[in-house]
């Protein structure tokens, strides 16, 4: 071999038609650290790992017996000491004094190789990254429609304290602060439509007398079946509230003194009707209509009033103020 193939920059092998190789360069001994004696006249699998065996027989030798020649085929070699050396690979077919000759030019690939790792590395790094960002996106996702849900949970709940706020717990009716507040809008859509409005003051006759005879519970009940009769006779539109302890107050819009007297006495004979004889329960009313001029505390103390004539006159009466 002469000297420049020898020391060329690049690996160099001959290798007859079997397999054996005929001729091998230094540039490539010193690659694969043998001597020439080593491998010279060895099969190529000599210097082939494993898996490069197979690839070399199946692919290399049919190529270059219907081709002549090999193009950047990608094999690695094994050196003395076990090193796999991925290598480039150019191979054409000669004929020398009168033999086939298959001469191989060999290149390291070495750093294209490290180069593909670190690329494969980083490719799988990306998709780690972004299977756990799915992870994390799908995580947050849960934990928003959660929040939702505990959102919803707490508007519902909010919605439920507020009507309780304005609820009276035993009869389910509006309760002193509802009324106050219905009452003052009350007067201020009369002041704008001047259509009047009824206010009835009820308070059950005797009821202390209730509770002694028949017991502080049944006398709570007794306030429940009221409050359910009053709701039920005094129309859709009216307001019923307790106004505190055995006091009831009705508003009913719309409602001049005829219609508001006709309501109260249905109610009060209704009452007296609903309860047995063996524990009889009346009440008295009293009744203001809507003024011009009128607040608050001018309607309220003149069906107050009404009441207290009522009470005075014997009980399980109307009075209208
Ligand atoms: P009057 O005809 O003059 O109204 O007599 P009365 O006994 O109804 O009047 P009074 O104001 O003396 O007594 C009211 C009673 O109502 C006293 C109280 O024990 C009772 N009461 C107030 N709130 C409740 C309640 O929530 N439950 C029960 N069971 N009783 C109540
Ligand atoms: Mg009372
Ligand atoms: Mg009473």
């Amino acid at each position: 071999m002469d000297e420049q193939l020898d020391f060329a920059p690049c690996g160099y092998v001959s290798l007859a038609d079997d397999g054996t190789i005929l001729s091998i360069n230094t540039t490539l001994l010193e690659l694969l650290e043998f001597n020439i004696d080593e491998v010279q006249g060895n099969h190529i699998n000599f210097i082939l790992t494993k898996p490069t065996k197979v690839f070399y027989q199946l692919y290399f030798f049919p190529m270059m017996s219907v081709q002549e020649t090999v193009e950047e085929m990608y094999l690695t070699l094994q050196s003395k000491s076990g090193d796999s050396i991925p290598v480039l690979l150019n191979a054409t077919r000669n004929k020398r004094n009168g033999i086939l000759v298959n001469d191989c030019i060999v290149l390291t690939m070495k750093k294209r190789h490290e180069y593909e790792k670190v690329v494969l590395l980083a490719k799988k790094e990306v998709e780690e990254k972004s299977r756990l960002k799915k992870k994390a996106i799908s995580e947050l996702e849960q934990v928003r429609s959660e929040l939702e849900l505990k959102q919803k949970e707490l508007l519902e709940l909010n919605e439920k304290l507020q009507g309780w706020a304005f609820t009276d717990g035993l009869t389910g009716l509006h309760n002193r602060r509802s009324y106050s507040k219905l009452l003052f809008e009350n007067l201020a859509l009369f002041k704008r439509n001047l259509n009047p409005f009824s206010l009835l003051m009820i308070d059950v006759d005797y009821f202390k007398s209730i509770n002694d005879t028949y017991g502080h519970l049944a006398g709570d009940q007794m306030l429940i079946e009221l409050a359910a009769i009053l709701k039920s006779y005094s129309g859709e539109n009216a307001i019923s509230a307790r106004y505190g302890g055995e006091e009831f107050a009705l508003i009913l819009p719309n409602t001049n003194k005829e219609n508001a007297v006709q309501i109260a006495e249905r109610i009060r004979i209704s009452i007296e009707a609903s309860f047995s004889e063996k524990s009889p329960v009346t009440i008295s009313v009293g009744i203001a209509t809507s003024k011009t001029g009128d607040t608050k505390k001018d309607i309220q103390s003149r069906a107050d009033q009404a009441l207290y004539i009522s009470k005075n006159n014997g009980r399980n009466q109307v009075t209208y103020a």
